[in-house]
């Protein structure tokens, strides 16, 4: 046994606000410092389950919010060391936070002009003003197969990062801490998803693994199942004139589709009618994206990058700039395809485009990825015959359509992959998963691996590793 301890700070019995402290009685190394999200969202976000200032170092995984929101709340209660990730991550986080400053302003100003109950209580946990301070503490470390070796992120702490293959810029945390090596998978992607690489197997002896568990009692179809069914209903939806309505988040899921459809349409399969991004925050980021396009998977490079050919850029698409252009989207005849975000209709401008499409039969409102409780997204899913929008009451009368299979996350036979290919591993902590989902992982693992000890840890609990 090391003499390293790892506290569960967030994201343990639940998916979102992954922190997870590290600390050999040297230094305290946090991984990840994300933001609860969602029905369950913690009030108090602004009392870290931690002393800022004793934290050394932070490593990110990747850049969604739930996994680096509270980044600025850390910098703001006095964090005065180096944050880490790969060069993308950095780019990409830079986006998302300026955008939650953004939001977070807006809402208490908001409540504030309506006089909501308690108005003069709601305060941002950080405006736009406190993302700079975090970006100057920011440093970037290459994937491992770009550059092999360790990156001393603090006296005797090592780190090396592999690619997760869950969004741009994503990896896998391997640290030397404390005489013991461990891996913290942060999200890990699917094998053979669009646009991204698979995720890289670790080269190195790992005894304790830090793993998702999102999915940690489902399995996907495979990928290529995507294209017939996404094919099938734009050509329905284009044979009666209509809309597609196309809800995905600005980060990824928005890049991801924009790429298969670009792909279907060059090979032919993809009816060539216009396309339409309909998110400041997707444009931006799918320029952080072609900056970043040496992250591809290769077959991207094949396909497109080697014709000189941008993957997320083609003739029929186009993103939108201004409100104006997005309010001439309402009077555009179908068939057209609106890409907009938020991708669990929860928000975002994709309301307006839903508030003026669901009435409409022609239609097709296409979701891409799980749908929360709660949200608008999972009521159009569940077959809601009428909404309320806006102050108004909307009858739904246009099809809605999943695709369930595009996920970002490996499913239960993929975490087994992934786990069950690292040398020496003796004990797997499954975090980021319901706890229903991560027991159900728990005990796949054991079946397979009687010798592991594998634990689904609770908020707070401390382990000696
Ligand atoms: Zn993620």
């Amino acid at each position: 046994m090391s003499n390293l301890t790892i506290t569960f700070c967030g994201a343990d019995g639940a998916v979102t606000g992954s922190k997870h402290l590290l600390d050999d009685g040297q230094h305290k190394l946090l991984l990840d410092c994300g933001l609860e999200q969602g029905r369950d969202q913690a009030p108090h976000q602004d009392q870290l389950p931690f002393n800022a200032q004793e934290i050394n170092a932070v490593v990110i995984s990747h850049a969604h919010l739930d996994h680096i929101g509270l980044l600025p709340v850390l910098v703001k209660q006095g964090f005065t060391g180096k944050i880490y990730s790969t060069d993308a991550t950095k780019d990409l986080s830079e986006q998302i936070l300026l955008d939650a400053a953004h939001l977070q302003e807006q809402d208490a100003a908001y409540a504030a002009k309506k006089k909501w109950e308690g108005w003069d209580q709601i305060h941002p946990l950080y405006t736009v003003d406190d993302i700079g301070p975090v970006m100057e503490k920011w440093q970037t470390i290459p994937y491992q197969f770009i550059q092999s070796g360790w990156t001393d992120v603090l006296p005797s702490v090592q780190v090396k990062l592999y690619d997760a293959g869950h969004i741009l810029g994503s990896a896998v945390t391997v640290v030397s801490m404390g005489g013991t090596t461990l891996a913290y998978t942060g999200d890990l992607g699917r094998y053979d998803a669009p646009l991204l690489r698979d995720p890289d197997p670790l080269a190195e002896t790992i005894e304790t693994l830090i793993m998702e568990s999102t999915y940690g009692n489902r399995l996907h179809h495979p990928v290529s199942a995507i294209n017939d069914q996404l094919i099938q209903v734009v050509k329905n939806t284009a044979i009666r004139g209509g809309k597609i309505i196309v809800p995905a988040f600005s980060l990824g899921r928005t890049q991801e589709f924009v790429y298969i459809i670009h792909k279907l349409t060059d090979e032919g399969l993809f009816p060539r009618i216009p396309i339409v991004v309909d998110s400041p925050l997707a444009s931006r980021i799918t320029a952080v994206f072609t900056k970043h396009q040496q992250d591809y998977d290769k077959a991207v490079g094949e396909d497109f990058s080697r014709k000189g050919e941008d993957p997320l850029i083609f003739s029929n698409l186009r993103y939108t700039q201004t409100v104006e252009e997005s309010k001439a989207l309402n009077t555009t005849p179908g068939p057209l395809i609106i890409i907009s975000a938020s991708g669990m209709a929860s928000g975002g401008r994709v309301m307006h485009h839903l508030a003026n499409n669901l009435a409409d039969p022609k239609n097709t409102i296409l979701f891409t990825g799980y749908q929360a409780v709660g949200t608008l997204g999972r009521s159009l899913v569940e077959g809601a015959k009428q909404v309320h929008m806006f102050g108004q009451k909307i009858a739904v009368r246009a099809e809605i359509s999943v695709l369930n299979d595009l996920s970002a996350h490996a499913d239960a036979l993929e975490l087994e992959r992934y786990s069950g290919a690292i040398n020496g591993l003796q004990r797997v902590f499954l975090v980021h998963g319901e706890q229903d989902r991560s027991e159900a992982l728990r005990d796949s693992l054991l079946m397979r691996h009687p010798q592991w000890k594998v634990i689904v840890p609770h908020v707070g609990e401390v382990e000696t590793i």
